[in-house]
């Protein structure tokens, strides 16, 4: 499989009052060409601040402190999006790396209509050479994502439709530039569950259609079974476990994957919070020593507590960071 992004050492911090918060540490990872990559873990273990630091989008008073995302164009040229200015990375954010967040209510301007948002995405990155072009080409887009009656639908505002189809619009505002990447935050977190699968299965099209790479950011391991390709696994800022769907599901070795898997015994089953594992989530302004789920581990021993265990790959793809292994 071919790079499209190789991320090495992300580190992430925030400069709060209260301290530093070591958000993400050292965090590495492939993701290939076409596939879809999940990252999972509970509210708070950093998935979410990791795919934000791609393009840089951490704001204040975050900073990324460490790290390289080397991301594989398509003509082979390679380049570290943490080097580029903000210029250069307003390029290619939104563009040949698009995102879809969580809620879609905040992602769309209440105050402009679909079609408009739509075309203001492809205008600013000169895909369109006017807003009135634009939103002829938001009727396709609208259509693409499966909004019935897209030519009137292009002029409603926000409000005017449900759950569900926002989050279409949002997705739709995503893909307007065909993106090489997209990036999908809990993308349907904020929505009833009989909407969450089509948008799913909007998304898992969208990805063939315009043969992107997705990475997909949940806590819902259903969610993952049904979409990725290939998973990791993180807890309290640190990667644990990384694999392809079927070496995580049948062979997990972390023992914090490990308490996941067993605290949803069938994970087609949709799960609000990753919470049966015993213990709580540690504070990240004074991490855990050494491994940094020594606390909650029942196989926790003396170098757990000292030294940092790195990724190993265990079989062919599949990496565990534990002393057990
Ligand atoms: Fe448990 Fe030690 Fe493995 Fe951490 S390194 S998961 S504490 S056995
Ligand atoms: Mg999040």
């Amino acid at each position: 499989p071919e790079p499209i992004l190789q991320v090495r050492n992300l580190t992430v911090h925030f400069y709060t009052y209260a301290g530093i918060v070591k958000a993400i540490e050292r965090v590495s990872f492939d993701v290939y060409r076409g596939e879809t990559f999940a990252l999972v873990g509970e509210t708070g273990c950093g998935k979410s601040v990791t795919s934000r630091a791609l393009t840089q989008l951490i704001e204040s008073p975050g900073r990324i402190v460490e790290g390289e995302v080397l991301y594989h164009k398509e003509d082979g040229t390679v380049v570290d999006l943490l080097k580029l200015n903000e210029e250069q990375i307003r390029e290619i954010r939104g563009n040949e790396i698009a995102y879809i967040f969580q809620d879609p209510h905040a992602s769309l301007d209440p105050l402009y209509t679909v079609g408009y948002q739509i075309a203001e995405a492809m205008e600013v990155h000169g895909k369109v050479e006017s807003i009135k072009e634009g939103i002829k080409k938001a009727v396709d887009i609208l259509r693409s994502v499966l909004i019935p009656d897209p030519e009137n639908r292009v002029k409603n505002y926000p409000h005017e439709l449900s759950g569900g189809m926002k989050q279409r619009v949002v997705i739709g505002i995503g893909i307007a530039n065909n993106p090489k990447i997209l990036i999908a935050d809990e993308p349907t977190t904020a929505l009833d569950v009989t909407v969450q699968a089509q948008i799913l299965d909007l998304i898992n099209q969208l990805k063939e259609k315009y043969k992107a790479t997705v990475i997909l950011i949940t806590h819902n391991l259903g969610v993952v079974a049904e979409t990725a390709d290939r998973v990791a696994v993180m807890y309290a800022g640190k990667i644990v476990e990384i694999g392809s769907v079927e070496q995580i599901f049948k062979n997990p070795l972390h023992p914090y994957t490990k308490g996941l898997l067993k605290a949803v015994p069938n994970p087609m089953t949709k799960i609000e919070r990753l919470e049966a594992i015993p213990g709580t989530v540690p504070n990240l302004i004074t991490p855990p020593s050494g491994c940094r789920f020594h606390p909650r581990c029942p196989f926790a021993t003396e170098v757990c507590k000292r030294k940092v265990p790195e990724l190993k790959e265990m079989e062919d793809g599949h990496f565990v960071a534990c002393h057990l292994y």
